[in-house]
């Protein structure tokens, strides 16, 4: 509980006069200061808060005032106040339940949400700050919103989602039923095609060269238009016309 620049007594200060260079600290000493400062810091404040339980001595509505209030602040421990009003922590806590500063509503559907205990408390006054800078995570807009709007959003987002690989199945079939020279001008096709002859090192599969035109040649047509790489497989131009050739005869 010192602010008179304690921290220089222990000679962390980086001054730039006594050394030729910056020194950077190692990891764990920075670690370390961290720890030492955080310590000092939760002194500090245990001291204010102690102060200020104690002055409210006789004096039960401000000590329920400061109570309440200091039982929002994540940083307070509430062994500090019982421990200054003599009481235990679970009276601490009744007494700051018993006159809540801060309410939260379901963000939807606007009912009072139910406060279970302090870290309840705390997590949703973060999440309410991180919904306001636009953090908006599942979990935050979980934290303030009701149960049953929690399960409507659920169905509503699976609606959605339904609806989507509907829209999705739809082009597809649509695409799918489109003319195989029509499809052979789109970028779909020339992103596959080139990702095929890449895989092949731009050589026919059959003969090897690479010489010649190389054409994308389907193995099989039971992913057309949503083919994976294995489907298809590099062939020459010759090799191509052959291989149809015998097919068909
Ligand atoms: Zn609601
Ligand atoms: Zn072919
Ligand atoms: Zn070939």
């Amino acid at each position: 509980m010192t602010t008179d620049g304690n921290s220089y007594a222990w000679g962390w200060r980086n001054d730039p006069f006594r050394e030729d260079i910056f020194l950077l600290p190692h990891e764990e000493e920075t670690r370390a200061r961290v720890e030492q400062i955080t310590e000092d810091n939760r002194d500090a404040l245990r001291h204010y808060v102690e102060l200020l339980v104690w002055e409210t001595h006789g004096n039960p509505d401000l000590l329920r005032i400061a109570v309440s209030l200091l039982w929002h602040f994540e940083d307070v421990d509430p062994r500090w106040m019982a421990e200054a009003s003599f009481m235990s922590v679970g009276d601490v806590r009744d007494l700051a339940e018993s006159q809540p500063i801060m309410t939260f509503h379901c963000l939807d559907c606007g009912v009072e949400l139910q406060v279970m205990n302090r870290r309840h408390l705390i997590r949703m006054h973060h999440s309410l700050r991180a919904l306001r800078k636009g953090d908006v995570g599942d979990q935050r807009l979980a934290d303030l919103l009701c149960r049953t709007c929690i399960g409507q959003r659920k169905e509503h987002a699976e609606d959605q989602c339904r609806l989507d690989q509907l829209r999705q199945q739809a082009l597809l079939a649509e695409y799918r039923s489109r003319p195989y020279a029509e499809r052979r001008a789109t970028r779909e096709w020339t992103i596959l095609k080139q990702q095929v002859h890449r895989r092949d090192g731009y050589r026919c599969r059959l003969c090897g060269n690479s010489d010649e035109q190389l054409h994308a040649h389907h193995c099989t047509y039971a992913n057309y238009a949503e083919e994976r790489l294995e489907d298809l497989i590099t062939l020459c131009s010759t090799c191509h016309e052959r291989f149809h050739f015998l097919e068909a005869s």
